[in-house]
């Protein structure tokens, strides 16, 4: 049987609805706009913060989100070197809930009702909105044969990443690790050419192996970004790197892949580890409520709202703006998308000239990392964001100690921005 989660069973569910002390909160709360949010990674948690931060007792603010920790995938190819753990990278939700009086519910969005503004979680349980943001991150395209629990992809992060740290950990010296490289656009550009340095690296460096091989399958014509940094590593640890990789099927218990190269002949490809990232689309949710338009979802850049739905905005690596899918850029967009939501629901007109930034560190070794960084704004007369002309945008840095440093200065403060 579902029930309707209304604001007064809803505080109740909390643990708050008997409180005596509450009934005049909760009186002005039945009058109160009701924006949920779904998804507690780097966009769906900085939204929902920024909401109440700037709306304060003017709206009441719900995140959906299924799991109690969130661990980071940024950093987390450092698990793979055991330079950081997944603890290291993992969040709660304390703040959200104590600080900021955000309605925390641990559960998952199965349905949306965009006629009636309902959803319907996992749990059967209805939660009516005013404002829906989704923030659900990406998926994967399926790959004939590849099961994740024997060929890890780690690039949600958590036991995906210790898994494919055990699988490394694993290797003898002569053994072969082959990783793939998702067609453009996926979650973040340099991931996978930094992992590859970190892992080739680790092998050769940490543990020793001159027999190890490092081969990295490409869907894309190049290197999509950084590809000085990472072109002149790769022939350092003489990583064998392959462009124009179209993957037909993986079969998970040889761990080996079947592809074709520039448009050739099937070939496959045997490895002790097999790491592969398949292409990517928006989240299962957005697919589910007709939100998409290929892989992607296309929203207005000005509020973020869907270009498919009323009073729905799509945030983070699900959105298709072509600006870079990062965990920086989710964060930067959840704060015009929060303030978009209050002026709108106070009548106020957009913010006409959003501008949005983000950043990607690359360590490619234990000791070095690289950055690259990219400030988008809104074009008029295009209606899209677009990177700052003239102002030497995209800018990067080559690999260093002090980069490497910095990248953990940068971390801490997204991190905190996003979920202290
Ligand atoms: C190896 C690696 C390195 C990276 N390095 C960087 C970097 O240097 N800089 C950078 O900015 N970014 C980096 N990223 C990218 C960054 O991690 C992602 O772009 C970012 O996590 C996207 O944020 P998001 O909020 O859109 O999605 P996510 O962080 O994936 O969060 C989505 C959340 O939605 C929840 N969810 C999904 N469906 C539902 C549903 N139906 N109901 C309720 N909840 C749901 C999920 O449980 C999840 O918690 C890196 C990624 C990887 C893999």
């Amino acid at each position: 049987m579902t029930t309707n989660l209304s604001r007064r069973t809803l505080l109740k569910a909390l643990g708050l609805g008997a409180a005596a002390t509450l009934v005049p909160a909760l009186t002005r709360a039945e009058a109160l706009p009701h924006v949920v949010v779904v998804g507690g990674g780097f966009a769906g948690t900085t939204a929902s913060k920024y909401l109440k931060m700037w709306g304060g007792t003017s709206v009441e603010v719900t995140l959906v989100e299924p799991n109690t920790t969130y661990v980071s995938p940024i950093l987390s190819n450092l698990v793979l070197n055991h330079q950081r753990t997944t603890s290291d990278l993992s969040f709660d939700y304390t703040h959200h809930s104590t600080v900021y009086g955000i309605n925390m519910i641990h559960d998952s969005v199965n349905a949306i009702d965009k006629t009636n503004q309902v959803l319907t979680l996992h749990s059967g349980t209805t939660l009516a909105y005013d404002r829906l943001i989704l923030a659900g991150g990406m998926d994967f395209v399926d790959i004939p044969g590849l099961d994740f629990d024997k060929v890890p992809h780690a690039w949600k992060a958590g036991s995906q990443t210790n898994l494919l740290k055990d699988q490394i950990d694993a290797m003898q010296d002569g053994d072969h690790f082959v990783m793939t490289v998702p067609a453009s656009p996926y979650r973040c550009p340099p991931g996978p050419y930094e992992r590859a340095c970190v892992v080739a690296d680790y092998l050769k460096n940490t543990k020793g192996f001159v027999n190890c091989e490092v081969t990295v399958l490409d869907a894309n014509s190049a290197i999509t970004v950084e590809a000085e940094t990472f072109g002149a590593k790769f022939t350092e640890y003489g990583v064998n790197y392959r462009p124009n990789i179209v993957i037909s099927s993986v079969d998970s218990d040889t761990r080996s892949i079947t592809f074709s190269e520039n448009g050739g002949a099937t070939q496959t490809l045997d490895a002790e580890v097999l790491n592969v990232i398949p292409n990517q689309k928006a989240a299962k949710i957005v697919f589910d409520a007709g939100l998409n338009s290929g892989n992607w979802a296309p929203v207005n850049p000005l509020s973020y709202e869907s270009t498919q739905a009323t009073n729905i905005h799509i945030i983070g690596d699900s959105q298709a703006t072509a600006q870079p899918k990062s965990g920086h850029m989710g964060n930067s967009q959840a704060k015009i998308c929060a303030d978009a939501v209050l002026r709108s629901l106070n009548g106020m007109d957009l913010n006409a000239a959003p501008k949005t930034n983000t950043a990607c560190y690359s360590p490619v070794s234990a000791t070095h990392a690289s950055w690259l960084t990219a400030v988008y704004e809104y074009n008029a007369s295009t209606q899209a964001m677009q990177l700052v002309p003239g102002a030497g945008y995209p800018a990067a840095g080559a690999p260093s100690t002090e980069n490497y440093s910095q990248m953990f200065n940068w971390s801490g403060n997204l991190f905190a921005d996003t979920f202290a």
